[in-house]
């Protein structure tokens, strides 16, 4: 139990635990309709969201007030997944617990001219968490090694060097005191099917849809070896990957809270010592 002194009630398995991705792990196999680790329903999902959301803010705002006094730690949560896996959702529904101030996010859409001139960690690099900062990057530079090779925008022997190029970039973040979280989100094929329908449906959601989204859907064969050789080729200790079913919103969001619970309370934070004398600033004010 860390500093925030409330453990994760429900979970029969920790999150960090149930979808941690492994050698034996299958893409195809995953049942995204699933809640693993995970004892309730949707009603309490969606109640323990908002409790500990609270805990993610309370912890957040410990890491930010440190970064104001020079500690350089920062934790990046880094979301992948497919077309209407719910990115964006979580974005708003589990970084929206904290203090915007505190959020460094990115979402990294195709690269622009500028960006495809460089090496395609540098845009990644310029969007990095800053000290006490909570990262947020939706897509990543995971892209480089799914939608690029499922494209064929860069030639195979460009991008399977990218493997080794990411793991040795994240042992750096790691070393410099990045905190990583990754998350692959799945959604069953007829899942998508559904969450597309409703974007052409909704005048609300038109803009959501993007008719590119049916052909990466019939491309899924392909993105699911790409998904799986990711999963296989950079899940490393220092930045492991987590695998959340995400046909279930309300699962999906009380999973991903949890992952980065865990991911501050390892950094076993405190308030900041204050750097003035507490009775002399007391005695000042009475004054003043
Ligand atoms: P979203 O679909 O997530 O709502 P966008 O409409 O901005 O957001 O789409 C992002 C698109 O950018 C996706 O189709 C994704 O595959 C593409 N993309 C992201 N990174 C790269 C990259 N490095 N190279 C090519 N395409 C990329």
């Amino acid at each position: 139990m860390g500093k925030s002194g409330k453990r994760a009630e429900h979970w029969h398995t920790p999150a960090t635990e149930a979808l941690r991705a492994g050698p034996h792990l299958r893409i195809a196999d995953l049942d995204t309709n699933g809640t693993p680790g995970f004892d309730g329903d949707k009603d309490l999902g969606e109640r323990l969201l908002e409790e500990r959301g609270a805990v993610l803010s309370h912890l957040q705002e410990m890491l930010f007030a440190n970064g104001r006094t020079g500690d350089e730690r920062s934790v990046l949560l880094v979301l992948q997944g497919m077309d209407t896996s719910g990115k964006g959702g979580m974005v708003r529904h589990v970084i929206g617990h904290v203090d915007p101030q505190g959020v460094d996010h990115t979402a990294f859409g195709v690269p622009t001219p500028e960006e495809l001139r460089h090496h395609y960690l540098w845009r990644i690099r310029k969007a990095l968490p800053r000290d006490g900062q909570l990262g947020v990057f939706d897509r990543s530079h995971y892209e480089d090694v799914l939608v690029v090779r499922v494209h064929d925008l860069v030639p195979e022997n460009v991008w399977r060097h990218r493997y080794d190029e990411i793991n040795r970039f994240e042992r750096e973040l790691d070393d410099t005191g990045t905190t990583i979280v990754k998350v692959a989100m799945f959604v069953s094929l007829d899942e998508q099917k559904q969450r597309l329908a409703e974007r052409l449906e909704r005048r609300d959601k038109h803009w959501k849809y993007n008719p590119s989204d049916v052909t990466e859907r019939s491309l899924w064969p392909e993105y699911q070896k790409a998904y799986q050789d990711m999963l296989d080729r950079t899940n490393t200790d220092y930045a492991p990957w987590y695998v959340v079913p995400a046909d279930r919103k309300w699962y999906s969001r009380i999973a991903v809270t949890e992952l980065l619970i865990d991911a501050f309370e390892r950094l076993d934070l405190d308030w900041p010592e204050p750097t003035f004398d507490i009775d002399t600033e007391k005695r000042r004010l009475a004054e003043s």
